[in-house]
């Protein structure tokens, strides 16, 4: 019997012993940075020449790793690969393919501190940040294990005194992962276990700048016994490994986090049939948000400010849960503000190996547009915290607050991925719902309200596939959270929910005549 799912616990770092363990993970990391990693396709691990450097973002002279780089013919070989394979992996008892998740949880919780070092190191994390990046993946391995021995089952169905009907659940085939660099280890590990789980073989693409943790991941799927050929791992550039699997007229899926550009792109890519091809493609992606965080006139203000600045700030604003505006009652506004400008002052900025509250941003291109959105943003309204960068050892930006925004400013509408927030000033309630309504996008929302009425309100009225009430906007948990938004967020799809393996198989109907 399976123990009852339950969410793997944070490490509380105001415990002496917690702090000792994480700083000698990070010593230990450390003297094994700079290692290379090779692809691994079946049952070979090959290096290439061409190789990914993957740089420390806090200190861009530290190399974390070097990684070998898949070409569209690698490509191909991990294709037929996962063809091959997808024949005996998907006939695979459920319940051995959940026992495979199972054991890698446990692997990684044995080793989790190591886990998050890497992340402070390749995702410049910090510390809780990182720690919470671990424990997802943990709880992903966990909570789909589970939710596959669940699936077995499949629905129940009526049957008649004449035939046995019976509805399950296959998997699909070879499903391409593009995993994102935000959540580095958890997403990834989510995706990948979600897909392979569900009886489908895995071609694994991870992001360009967090390749090495993907790699230790692939250790540790097959530590816990996982046969080869059911995840290749072949990092490789969008544009040339990236398209050319999309395209493929093999792949059945595409599971695919990240931005918005790149997710349209696939999801229109995808849509076109191939030559031999004999299956429309199935695509499940999450990108952006432009998360609002209401704030009513009768609130606790104290939790409005902490809610603002730990959702607009945690891991330097870089999730797509981030809150990147403050949309408050003109009541309460002026204190509100004060009340955000004051906690801000006390975040602190650097390399967080050193402790820091927030790390850099991840790479210069991210440095470039949050920068090129702070001037938008100063002259859209009044910068009133922060707005200063500095990228000569790490992309380093300070969290940034511009007040009186209008609701219909760029830094309003266009998703900025950095330490930044706008506050805009609404009328009343309603309006502020409407402000909140106002985007392309519908991830994640808050309202901080004491009115019952204005927060049954809210239920039914702000579009977001995930809703807090008194809370920030971020930190969605595993089987407690499912999270995933509506609109221009992506296809609905809920990971760390209970229908997320769905999206990964078909399913059949078995009527027999009795
Ligand atoms: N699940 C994360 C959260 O709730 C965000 C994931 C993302 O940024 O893609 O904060």
């Amino acid at each position: 019997m399976t123990v009852p799912y339950k969410h793997e616990p944070f490490t509380d770092f105001t415990i002496e012993e917690n702090t000792r363990e994480f700083e000698a993970a990070l010593k230990q990391v450390k003297g094994e940075l700079g290692k290379d990693y090779d692809l691994v396709i079946g049952s070979e691990k090959i290096s290439t020449e061409d190789k990914i450097v993957s740089v420390n973002p806090s200190n861009i002279s530290e190399v974390v790793g070097t990684v070998s780089k898949a070409n569209q013919e690698l490509a191909e070989k991990a294709m037929q690969v996962a063809v091959e394979t997808f024949k005996t992996w998907k006939k695979w008892d459920p319940e051995v393919r959940a026992d495979i998740l199972f054991k890698a949880a446990a692997i990684v919780r044995r080793r989790k501190h190591e886990f998050s070092a890497y992340l402070v190191y390749e995702a410049g994390k910090p510390w809780n940040e990182a720690d919470a990046d671990t424990a997802e993946a943990i709880d992903f391995l966990e909570y789909y294990a589970r939710q596959m021995i669940e699936l077995k089952k499949g629905y129940p169905i009526e049957s008649r005194p004449i035939e046995k009907n019976r509805l399950q659940y296959i998997p699909l085939g070879v499903g391409v992962v593009i995993s994102p660099w935000n959540f580095a280890f958890a997403i990834m590990a989510g995706m990948t276990s979600a897909a392979l789980v569900s009886g489908n073989t895995v071609l694994l693409k991870p992001a360009s700048t967090t390749p090495v943790i993907a790699a230790k991941f692939i250790e540790v799927l097959e530590e816990a016994g996982l046969p080869a050929g059911v995840v290749s791992f072949i990092p490789g550039s969008g544009s040339e490994v990236g398209d050319y699997l999309v395209d493929h007229p093999q792949t059945r899926f595409i599971s695919f986090t990240g931005s918005r550009d790149v997710g349209v792109r696939i999801y229109e890519r995808a849509a076109k049939v191939h030559e031999g091809q004999i299956w429309l493609k199935r695509v499940v992606a999450e990108m952006g948000g432009k998360d609002t965080i209401v704030v009513d006139n009768q609130a606790d203000l104290d939790l409005a400010a902490e809610s603002i600045v730990k959702s607009a700030f945690g891991f330097s604003g870089q999730k797509c849960s981030a809150c990147s505006r403050a949309v408050i009652h003109e009541d309460v506004y002026d204190e509100v503000l004060a009340k955000a400008i004051e906690l801000t002052k006390d975040l602190t900025v650097g390399n967080p190996e050193e402790r820091t509250y927030m790390g850099p941003v991840n790479d210069q291109a991210a440095f470039d547009k949050v920068m090129s959105y702070i001037e938008i943003g100063k002259e859209e309204g009044t910068l009133v915290s922060g707005g200063n960068g500095d990228n000569s050892t790490g992309y380093f930006i300070e969290p940034t607050i511009i007040a009186g925004v209008d609701e219909n400013a760029r830094v309003m509408k266009e998703e900025i991925f950095g330490p930044f927030v706008a506050f805009c000033k609404a009328k009343d309630f309603d309006h502020a719902l409407e402000i909140a309504n106002n985007t392309d996008y519908g991830l994640t929302g808050a309202v901080i309200s004491n009115n019952r009425e204005h927060i049954e309100k809210a239920k039914e009225d702000f579009h977001v596939g995930n809703l807090y009430f008194n809370r920030g906007c971020t930190g969605a948990i595993v089987g407690y959270h499912p999270f995933g938004g509506f609109n221009m967020s992506g296809t609905d799809s809920k990971a760390g929910g209970p229908d997320y393996l769905l999206l990964f198989t078909q399913a059949k109907l078995l009527t027999e005549q009795l």
